[in-house]
């Protein structure tokens, strides 16, 4: 069924003077049906429209409006439901995950409507000619792509799925209408190291600008890999050698390119004990949201909060963290406390839900951090907790724990933080 369901109307908008309404149906612009949000931005675009509403009673209505280049029509659609993913990807860590956890968690979702719209990851291995056809038009620009190998049967084997377009085929294609396309390659040790990946960056590098970045982060395995094929983790000593082999080629890209385009996750760092190249190397940061130069840019802004930090009046504070950030948080804190005369306490928080080897602080769960404070007394005037442990706008857990009930278990006041060095410090000058 084409259209999209209105959700809102906003006050005083041209929509609402129109008399259109919630639970109206929009089912097409100017004599175009409309398949999704998209087409709806693609298409209402124009200042004259031809708005077709379907009423909740079935009634057509055909709305003609003239606006303003600017002024926005007012209709607000619920978010589009994701395309499903139909890969079988060896390292995908919904495959890991533990029974008994919400159920979207379950949901592996595929969707180059919200790699445009959200930035998420796709493999395009759902795509065909059609779609690539549809992001040349309406310039679903940029996108975000997980690459993993150019060869395109080794490509097939890490996402487990057979007769799929090859990725470099649609890239090309892409990159010739001026897509641009920012990419990752999940590494696993012994598949798509080694050769296949100096293939896979020299492949991607050529088509740079419309590629504009790289990123290679480590794949993470959980204690719950029952019955999936056997992969070999990131470990320390591959982390350094990996640093070792593949910082100098970043930097000679960078080079050549005119700018950074390769770039190693933190956690490759983190697992290495290796010290940081420089948060200019980072360049814009293009590849945060994927842990790329999280940890440099914590570091630079730690040292403008030291810098600006006042004494403040004394309390103690407990602050949670996953184990990979704990060592620059708690230099951070270290000197935050000497600054501002609060106790303030880093309590690394160990994931048992999947296992120790899942470290970042995103993945913890309510009854991980139970665990971790259960023992400990004095716990002060307040528990930070990262509101990256929390979904989004819900204040749940990935176990469903809510923060009160946090609170409840621990008897001490929990406060959430955005984990930022001044995140932090704006937090404690809340708790006094
Ligand atoms: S693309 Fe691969 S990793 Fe992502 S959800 Fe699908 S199977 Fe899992």
């Amino acid at each position: 069924m084409t259209g999209l369901d209105i959700e809102k109307v906003l006050a005083g908008s041209i929509a609402e003077e129109m008399e259109i309404e919630p639970g109206d149906r929009l089912t097409a612009i100017n004599g175009h049906p409309l398949r999704d949000i998209i087409d709806y931005n693609f298409f209402s675009a124009e200042e004259e429209l031809s708005l077709e509403i379907v009423k909740e009673d079935g009634e057509v209505w055909e709305v003609e409006i003239e606006r303003g280049a600017e002024e926005p029509l007012g209709l607000i659609f619920p978010a589009p439901v994701p395309f499903k993913c139909g890969n079988s990807c060896v390292f995908c860590f919904v495959h890991q995950l533990p029974p008994g956890l919400r159920s979207p968690l379950y949901v592996k979702d595929e969707d180059y409507r919200l790699s445009f719209l959200y930035g998420n990851y796709v493999t395009l291995a759902n795509i065909g000619r059609m779609e690539v056809a549809r992001i040349k038009e309406q310039r679903l620009s940029p996108l975000y792509i997980s690459v993993h190998a150019t060869d395109a049967s080794l490509r097939e084997k890490l996402l487990g799925k057979t007769g799929i377009i090859p990725v470099m085929e649609i890239m090309e294609e892409l990159a010739a209408s001026r897509i641009t396309m920012h990419t990752q390659v999940v590494l696993c040790p012994g598949f798509n190291d080694g050769e296949a990946l100096e293939q896979t960056v020299a492949d991607l590098a050529r088509f740079h600008p419309w590629v504009s970045s790289l990123a290679i982060v480590p794949l993470g395995l959980t204690r719950h890999r029952q019955g999936l094929p056997a992969l070999k983790p990131v470990t320390r000593s591959y982390a350094a050698a990996f640093i070792n082999a593949w910082e100098t080629r970043a930097a000679s890209l960078a080079d050549r390119l005119g700018g950074p385009f390769l770039f190693l996750a933190d956690e490759f760092y983190i697992k290495a004990g290796i010290p940081f190249p420089s948060l200019d190397t980072y360049g814009d940061l293009p590849q945060l949201e994927n842990g790329v130069g999280m940890i440099p840019l914590f570091l630079a802004q730690a040292a403008e909060v030291i810098e600006q930090a006042e004494l403040l009046t004394p309390c103690r504070v407990t602050v949670l963290t996953g184990s990979s950030p704990y060592r620059f948080l708690a230099s951070f804190l270290k000197e935050l406390g000497r600054k501002t005369g609060v106790k303030l306490r880093p309590v690394v928080v160990r994931n048992l839900l999947f296992g120790a080897s899942v470290t970042v602080t995103g993945l913890v769960s309510g009854g991980d951090i139970i665990a971790a404070l259960k023992d400990k007394k004095n716990l002060g005037d307040a528990v930070f907790i990262p509101d990256v442990m929390l979904k989004e706008g819900e204040g749940l857990f990935l176990d469903d724990m809510t923060v009160n009930e946090i609170e409840e278990g621990l008897g001490t006041r929990v406060v959430v933080v955005e984990p930022t060095p001044q995140g932090i410090y704006e937090a404690i000058k809340e708790v006094i």
